[in-house]
């Protein structure tokens, strides 16, 4: 029935659904594009682990940092915790002030978001019309598929190479009919990245009515050279959406705080229908003091180097296979379907994230933790493939 129509009433749906010879629910009323969604897949919260198993577990699922966040930003939170009677400023003055001096954008070009999960889905509602075609790679940040199929979007996958998003290929699936690509730089699950050649290159080639949106959560991680010179070619005016948090290097992942550098009309368009208070005045408060503690990003960079370093040894002496990473985890390939390593791992009080709802159904992902539980990961995961059964190779290769 057309929208409009007296079908729009109740008692002419009714009478709509017994002529049928059946009555509707909600559910079928729900657009198959939204049923036909695939959850995402939430870490285990310590918590719950020790409640169940009775043990103290330690979490490497989700890429938060060990360390805690800035005393600075808990004091600052808290402060902010006693005006929570108030509305919060819904525009975020004086954070997207602060990050328009310290990126050089001006504050016109930045959005905050509810984490950057809220500005992956805001994007993909701006700009998606149902039939219209959004582009991400597969084995990457689930998000992007969940949000550009809510929009009613069609969603295409292009395979990675060695890991990686292959550019070349995203190029070549663009068509008329796409609006939106999704990069994630460095990937999440992988901790690959492309070079800022890369996708200078790929800008080029991607017409200018597509907005990219390239996830950059963690950029701060990064230390390889010619990494990321994205916010020039947001302020050179190309049709992309960059994406920040303050839930990796900063540590504020419960606070929930993000943002997108971005061009203004876009920005514009959004801020009509975003939630007026998506961000906190708590989160703001926070995500202000956590910019200020310079230090305290120091020493999460330092801790995750040093992190990267013991995982990649040890995996190495423990002959596992890895994808080596220049961000805050590690895809860890077993040679073996890896949910029951993960549920092994899990009863030895170590939390990993099996990656099959990712496209990797024989590799966990670990987040680099402190070196303690590194150690733990490191010790538990040969146990628990010994307790499995699972041949691993030697220093020769030899599966033993
Ligand atoms: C962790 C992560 C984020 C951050 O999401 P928030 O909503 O800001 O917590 C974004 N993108 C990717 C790929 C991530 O792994």
């Amino acid at each position: 029935m057309p929208n409009g129509g007296p079908g729009n009433s109740p008692g002419a749906l009714e009478k709509e659904a017994n002529s049928a010879g059946m009555t509707k629910t909600i559910e079928d009323r729900i657009p198959e594009y939204i049923r036909g969604i695939s959850p995402y897949v939430p870490g285990k919260p310590v918590e719950e682990v020790e409640r169940e198993l009775k043990i103290h577990a330690v979490k490497l699922a989700s890429n938060e940092n060990p360390l805690g966040p800035s005393p600075l930003a808990v004091e600052a939170a808290r402060v902010a915790l006693a005006s929570a009677n108030r509305y919060p400023d819904g525009g975020g003055f004086y954070l997207r002030e602060k990050l328009s001096k310290r990126l050089g954008v001006p504050a016109g070009n930045i959005l905050l978001g509810n984490g950057t999960s809220e500005l992956i889905d805001l994007a993909a509602r701006c700009m998606l019309r149902p039939g219209e075609e959004a582009i991400t790679s597969e084995g990457s940040f689930p998000l992007y598929s969940i949000s550009i199929r809510a929009a009613g979007g069609r969603l295409v996958l292009v395979p990675q190479r060695e890991y990686t998003f292959d550019l070349e290929a995203i190029t070549r699936a663009v068509t008329p009919r796409t609006r939106l690509v999704y990069l994630s730089n460095p990937n999440n699950p992988t901790g690959t990245m492309f070079k800022a050649d890369a996708l200078d290159e790929f800008l080029d080639r991607v017409p200018p009515d597509v907005l990219v949106v390239l996830d950059e959560a963690y950029f701060e991680y990064v230390e390889q050279p010619g990494y990321s010179r994205s916010l020039d070619s947001v302020r050179a005016g190309k049709s992309l959406l960059v994406l920040r948090t303050f839930s990796k290097v900063y540590g504020l992942a419960g606070i929930r705080m993000g943002y997108g550098i971005g061009p203004a009309a876009l920005l514009d368009q959004i801020n009509k229908f975003r939630a007026p208070f998506n961000t906190s005045g708590i989160a703001q408060a926070a995500a202000l003091a956590a910019l200020d503690d310079a230090e305290h990003v120091r020493r999460s960079q330092e801790s995750n180097r040093a992190g990267l370093g013991q995982l990649a040894e040890g995996l190495r002496r423990e002959g596992l296979r890895f994808v080596p990473s220049v961000a805050n985890f590690v895809l860890v390939e077993l040679d073996t379907d890896a949910q029951p390593v993960a549920n092994e791992l899990l009863g030895r009080g170590v939390i990993v994230r099996p990656m099959r709802w990712m496209g990797f159904p024989n590799a966990v992902r670990v987040s680099v933790g402190t070196a303690d539980e590194n150690r733990k990961f490191l010790a538990e995961i040969g146990a628990a493939l010994d307790a499995l059964g699972v041949k691993r190779r030697d220093a020769a290769g030899q599966l033993r």
